[in-house]
C-alpha cells in the first residue's frame, strides 16, 4: 500500500468517528484517563484497543517484543511509574499470545541478533526445566505452554517493581492480571496470576514451581459458559 493511502484512511476514520460521535476528538483533546495499562507483545496481529474493544483514551500502551518485562527497561519503567502514579490506572495487563515468534526464536538454536538478548529470560527459563518443556512433543503445543509460563514469569517481574510496591504499601488499587490472546480464534484466555497487594506476590509459587504444573487457562467465552452451568463464580 502506497503511504498515501494511509492518509487517506486516517482522514476516513477521523470522519467516521466524528460521524458516530461528533464530541469525541474534543474529549480526547482534554485528557486521557485510562483504567488499564497493557504490556503486550509488538506482535502486530495484537492491538491492545482492538484485541480488548475499547476506544482511544481508555488503555495506555507498552509493547516490546514478547511482552517481556527487563526491570531495568527504562522505557517501561516510565510507562509504568506514569501510568501508576499520574493516570492512576487501576489494573495493568501483561498480555501474551500463542504463536508468539520471540517465543518460538527463544526456543530453537539460532542467536546472532540484539534480539536474543533481550529474549534471554524467556531462554534461561526453557534451559532449566528443558526436561518438561521438551516431553511436550508437538512443537507449536511446547511454545504455546512456554508463552504461557512467560506471561506468569513477567507478572511476578511487574509485582516485584518497587514503582508497584510503593503503590500497594500506600493503599492505591491495583491489579496486575497475567492473559493471553489466541491469533486464531480472536479470544483472550486468563493465564494468571491475578495479584493486588504485596501479601499475595509474596504467597505466590514461584516459576520454578509453576513449569509443573498446568491449569487451563479460561476464555471469557468459557467463563460465560461456566458460570450459565452454575458449577464456579470464580471467573470475572
Ligand atoms: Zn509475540
Amino acid at each position: 500500500m502506497a503511504l498515501h493511502k494511509l492518509f487517506d484512511r486516517n482522514v476516513a476514520w477521523a470522519q467516521r468517528k466524528t460521524c458516530e460521535d461528533p464530541t469525541f476528538f474534543l474529549r480526547m483533546a482534554e485528557q486521557q484517563s485510562p483504567k488499564y495499562l497493557w504490556i503486550g507483545c509488538s506482535d502486530s496481529r495484537v492491538t491492545a484497543n482492538d484485541v480488548l474493544g475499547l476506544d482511544p483514551g481508555e488503555v495506555f500502551v507498552q509493547r516490546n517484543i514478547a511482552n517481556i518485562v527487563h526491570t531495568s527497561d527504562m522505557n517501561l519503567l516510565a510507562v509504568l511509574e506514569y501510568a501508576i502514579e499520574i493516570l492512576k490506572v487501576e489494573h495493568v495487563i501483561v498480555c501474551g499470545h500463542y504463536g508468539c515468534g520471540g517465543v518460538q526464536r527463544a526456543l530453537g538454536r539460532e542467536r546472532s541478533a540484539l534480539v536474543d538478548h533481550w529474549l534471554q529470560p524467556i531462554v534461561m527459563l526453557y534451559r532449566k526445566h528443558r526436561a518438561v518443556f521438551d516431553a511436550i512433543e508437538d512443537m507449536d503445543a511446547r511454545a504455546n505452554r512456554v508463552c504461557e509460563l512467560n506471561i506468569e514469569m513477567q507478572i511476578r517481574r511487574v509485582a516485584s517493581i518497587p514503582i508497584v510496591e510503593n503503590a500497594w504499601a500506600r493503599g492505591q488499587s491495583l491489579h496486575l492480571h497475567g492473559w493471553i490472546y489466541g491469533i486464531h480464534d480472536g479470544l483472550l484466555r486468563d493465564v494468571g496470576p491475578t495479584l493486588a497487594s504485596i501479601e499475595e506476590r509474596d504467597a505466590l509459587i514461584s516459576i520454578d514451581e509453576r513449569v509443573h504444573r498446568h491449569d487451563e487457562p479460561v476464555s471469557g467465552v468459557r467463563g460465560h459458559a461456566i458460570d450459565a452451568f452454575g458449577e464456579t463464580t470464580e471467573t470475572e
